[in-house]
């Protein structure tokens, strides 16, 4: 094994700059692919189309609720898996001497919201103050460029890393993560993850994540025409009141002393997001049925189970409510079911993220406790390898108008490129 010495380092950074355009290039491609949920087909096909191209051979991994059922890190799937398979590619050294490593990044994205809103339109990626703009563009399509791109700049340096890298590109990051966990359980256990996930505005390593659930109630009252309303049981209002209760409960959770010590300073770190509603037939009939989604966010120290049977009990106790009286109230478990996560900061691998991204780009990468989750916590939690979640600065992702920094995402590129490098030992191509 070559020690990484200055010159190789040199090699590796100007390697890592000579791939700008490149990196440019391959974003855009991937920001141009539509994938949302059921709709990540052509991401993971271009995501072979990446690995074919760093000499990889890609291979396909299908994500298998049966065999996924019992384990504690699955979540109840929304829709069916069949031609969605996650892609994997793995570079194998000549003699492996180094540590293995495993790059982990998401291809699915969260819908673009009012395409309307955008001042470009969000599947069609642009330029701007030195900003990448598109649905995706943040979370996460820039950081699996920058990884790919990073091993890219070791060949091009003529080295390649001296121990096994797995490339992974997986869906449903953004609904139960059973993606991931299908991947990472059909793959061998490695000795550390990096996965490029955004920081919040700014380049950051994410120190903890919280837990979700997500929970859907569907509410059927009695319908009625608006005349008789007395006799009708408006679903869209009741439904309205089952969601007064979790708001409520959202309130409780985020008590000082529900709140873990990793997210001290964090202004409200347990969420409950009330994302869809759907319901109603005629504006002057009593609505029949009314079905809304929500996102409930679950603290460290406590537990997605924990939390799942508090949404149990508050949905019984609301649908006690006096306007609820005779209406019929359903609920169900659907996409996330996961628990929060610590990533300690001084594990080999994110000690080493810091100080190639010190050298990488002079600067420090800020601590990032954060309020959404990552698949970083099926390594940590079910497999015990320990992964360093940071990423480029980004803007506005879940939102309008989503961006990454330019910048930003090639001074991740050659962090990661050093990490790499140094983690794995190098070896000559
Ligand atoms: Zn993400």
């Amino acid at each position: 094994m070559t020690p990484l010495d200055a010159g190789a380092r040199r090699a590796i950074l100007d390697a890592c700059d000579s791939l700008r355009e490149e990196s440019l290039d391959w974003l855009f491609r991937l920001v141009r692919c539509p994938s949302t949920l059921g709709n990540e087909a052509s991401a993971l096909n271009e995501m072979e189309r990446l690995y074919r191209h760093l000499g990889l051979t890609p291979q396909r991994i299908p994500t298998d609720p049966a065999k996924l059922a019992d384990h504690p890190g699955f979540s109840p799937p929304l829709i069916d898996y069949a031609g969605r398979d996650n892609v994997a590619a793995i570079h194998r050294p000549t003699s492996a001497k180094g540590r293995s490593l495993v790059l982990q990044g998401h291809v699915d994205v969260v819908p673009e919201g009012a395409a309307d809103m955008w001042e470009t339109p969000p599947y069609a990626p642009s330029i701007r103050n030195g900003r990448v703009y598109g649905r995706g563009a943040g979370d996460m399509k820039a950081g699996i460029v920058s990884y790919a791109m990073a091993f890219a700049a070791l060949r091009r340096a003529g080295l390649q890393p001296a121990a096994e890298v797995q490339m992974q590109a997986v869906i449903e990051e953004e609904c139960t993560g059973n993606g991931a966990l299908a991947t990472m359980l059909a793959l061998p256990k490695a000795d550390g993850v990096i996965i490029p996930e955004p920081g919040p505005g700014l380049d950051a390593l994410y120190t903890a994540e919280v837990g979700v659930v997500w929970a859907w109630v569907t509410v059927s009252g009695r319908p009625a025409h608006v005349r008789d309303m007395q006799a009708g049981i408006n679903a869209i209002e009741a439904a309205n009141i089952i969601a007064g209760a979790f708001k409520d409960y959202e309130a409780e959770r985020n008590r000082g002393e529900h709140i873990h010590a990793a997210f001290h300073g964090v202004n409200h770190p347990v969420n409950v997001n009330l994302g869809t509603i759907s319901g109603g037939e005629w504006n002057s009939s009593v609505a029949t049925r009314c079905r809304i989604g929500l996102r409930v966010g679950v603290m460290l120290g406590y537990s997605a189970r924990q939390t799942k049977a508090d949404i149990e009990a508050l949905v019984a106790k609301a649908a006690t409510h006096e306007r609820l009286r005779g209406a019929q109230v359903k609920l169900e478990f659907k996409g996330f079911m996961a628990d929060a996560c610590v990533f300690p900061k001084d594990t080999a691998i994110s000690a080493l993220a810091q100080r190639s991204y010190a050298e990488a780009t002079g600067g420090t990468l800020r601590d990032y406790p954060a309020t959404g989750l990552t698949d970083g916590r099926h390594f940590v939690l079910y497999q015990g390898t320990p992964c360093a979640v940071f990423g480029p600065d980004a803007q506005d992702i879940h939102g309008i108008d989503e961006s990454v920094g330019i910048e930003s995402m090639h001074g991740i590129t050659r962090s990661i490129a050093l990490t790499m490098a140094e983690w794995c030992g190098v070896e000559h191509a």
